[in-house]
């Protein structure tokens, strides 16, 4: 019963009934005039236009292109397209239990040696070693 659980800050908007990509965080948006119910997307950093902002053009340019984005908005990016690719199947659940039964077991073994090295003990003891 591990308390400890990742929080995502990358949040997720939703505008006009459309839910906008968490990459819309770090580009600008403006309306395309042609009504088309696109957004031309600006990049915070750089200023790049995109016209109309398709998301994997926007995850590609914060990962690959844009040259003054910061490592740690880079990283949330990455984060962003690797999380969506997992939750594509069934396994980010799977990988959370995983993940905590693996921080469960790195803090237990202290206690246990502990335990297994004291009953080592009393079993020698009560063998009668001379
Ligand atoms: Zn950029």
């Amino acid at each position: 019963m591990s308390a400890s659980k990742k929080t995502i800050y990358i949040s997720e908007k939703h505008i006009g009934g459309h839910l906008l990509k968490p990459i819309w965080n770090f580009f600008n948006k403006r309306k395309l005039l042609n009504n088309s119910g696109h957004y031309e997307a600006i990049c915070k950093t750089c200023n790049r236009v995109f016209s109309p902002g398709k998301p994997s053009q926007m995850e590609k340019h914060i990962i690959s292109e844009c040259s003054n984005v910061s490592e740690t908005i880079k990283e949330a990016v990455i984060y962003i397209v690797e999380s969506r690719d997992k939750s594509s199947g069934t396994k980010s659940l799977n990988e959370q239990l995983s993940l905590d039964e693996y921080l469960e077991s790195t803090t237990i073994p202290d206690k246990h040696i502990e335990s297994i090295n004291r009953a080592l003990i009393k079993a020698f003891v009560c063998c009668g070693l001379p």
